[in-house]
């Protein structure tokens, strides 16, 4: 094909958003997250694209900041972990048992460990191991109130007993048992202490049934940071290294971790409008004075909540401008005051990101919309493209994106 050189050099960048993510901040939040506890095993959970971080990238990072683990909620993105050469253990706990064997299979011949939390599953597993002539590797999950995966206690005895004698058969090994705290972003609440409880009864249970298992996990970041006596022989990290909030009380700065991920786009239009201008549909804005409007190129499709409408900001050339109006499917404007001296189109705006560097943080757009980062960094869309950076500033000062500076585009203001 015949290449415009002149076409190359004038090609604008896409006009959409981006997504940074800077895996030196990745890489420093598992480095602290370590140092917290005393578990021997790590784990990185890098379910879910690693929370909208990159899979594949984040994993690499993790295992080299010294992970001993990954979890995935699904076998697919457990098994493109191995597509992708990483060796470390893995454990993958969201499966329908009956109807996706074949990749059942595939995930055991990848040496993938599996989560198991009822007869039924044993039963359909054990066959599968079967067929494979291996062990499947298993971590039992007890159920200990969040009334999601796992078996209650009441069926816990059968459980173990089956799985002894799966064991016995030669079709399971089981290699670990875990269960997930459904009160473990409130450190005071007792459902804490009795589903712990609960958790040590099942491992006396495991014990007398004859299995050994050497894994007991139950921690998630809220209490990695907060119940160190949670954290038994593993702990599971995911929010934390993101660098994001696992719990409204543990603001993640004060255990020196940072968000890695930002959203970043380019101002597109700068007007100035009459007092009385409604904004967006429905004008649930209307201005009371002249303002000047910008537009930012992001859109609901984009993953940027509705109910974000002027309950959060956006940061452009160092300044902190409200989100008004309804947020369209594309595109959303932002209020940039009485002067916008010192915008331009072109400017970066930056959505979220890191507040040490003027951002405002997902966990902030996440609390304005009545809920968490996690659920902000989740939904932003695959269409965006995702750049890596590696700042690696472990031995240097800390050194913000480029974002906190002032655009110079130059195009000045369309009035
Ligand atoms: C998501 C998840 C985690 C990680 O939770 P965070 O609060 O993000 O640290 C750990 N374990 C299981 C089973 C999970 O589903």
């Amino acid at each position: 094909m015949r290449r415009n050189a002149h076409y190359q050099e004038a090609a604008p960048a896409a006009l959409s958003g981006q997504v940074t993510v800077d895996l030196s901040a990745i890489s420093e939040n598992v480095k602290a997250l370590k140092k917290r506890t005393e578990a021997p095993f790590f784990m990185a959970v890098v379910k879910g694209n690693a929370y909208g971080h990159g899979l594949v990238e984040v994993a690499r990072t993790a295992v080299e900041a010294g992970a001993d683990w990954l979890g995935t909620a699904q076998l697919s993105e457990a098994i493109s972990l191995r597509q992708a050469g990483i060796t470390v253990p893995i454990l993958s706990w969201l499966y329908l048992a009956s109807q996706t064997s074949a990749t059942i299979l595939e995930a055991l011949e990848n040496d993938i460990d599996v989560s198991l939390g009822s007869v039924s599953q044993l039963e359909v597993l054990a066959g599968i191991a079967k067929r494979l002539g291996r062990p499947a590797v298993v971590h039992l999950e007890l159920d200990s109130g969040l009334s999601r995966g796992g078996a209650r206690k009441e069926d816990w005895a059968e459980l173990v007993a089956q799985a002894r004698q799966a064991e016995l058969d030669g079709t399971l090994r089981v290699r670990g048992l875990w269960t997930h705290l459904a009160w473990a972003d409130v450190p005071a609440h007792p459902g804490n202490a009795t589903a712990v409880a609960e958790f040590e009864d099942a491992v006396t249970e495991a014990r007398k049934a004859g299995l050994n298992p050497g894994l007991r996990h139950v921690s998630s970041s809220a209490n990695i940071l907060d119940r160190p006596e949670f954290h038994f022989d593993m702990v599971r990290a995911g929010l934390a290294i993101y660098g994001l909030a696992p719990a409204d009380h543990l603001n993640p700065a004060d255990f020196g971790l940072r968000p890695a991920l930002s959203v970043t786009a380019p101002l597109v239009m700068v007007k100035k409008v009459p007092a009385g201008t409604g904004v967006s549909y429905e004008h649930q804005a209307i201005t009371y004075e002249p303002r000047y409007l910008g537009l930012i190129p992001l859109g609901y499709a984009d993953g940027i909540p509705k109910g974000i409408s002027g309950r959060s900001v956006v940061n452009i050339a160092g300044r902190s401008v409200p989100v008004i109006g309804k947020v369209c499917m594309d595109q959303f404007m932002v209020d940039l005051g009485p002067d916008a001296s010192g915008i331009a189109v072109g400017d970066t705006a930056v959505l979220f990101g890191d507040p040490a560097c003027g951002a405002a943080s997902a966990d902030h757009w996440g609390a304005a919309i009545g809920s968490h980062g996690d659920e902000i960094i989740n939904r932003i869309a695959p269409r965006l493209p995702r750049a890596y950076a590696n700042g690696a500033h472990q031995d240097s000062a800390y050194e913000c994106p480029d974002y906190q500076e002032p655009g110079t585009a130059g195009q000045g203001h369309v009035a």
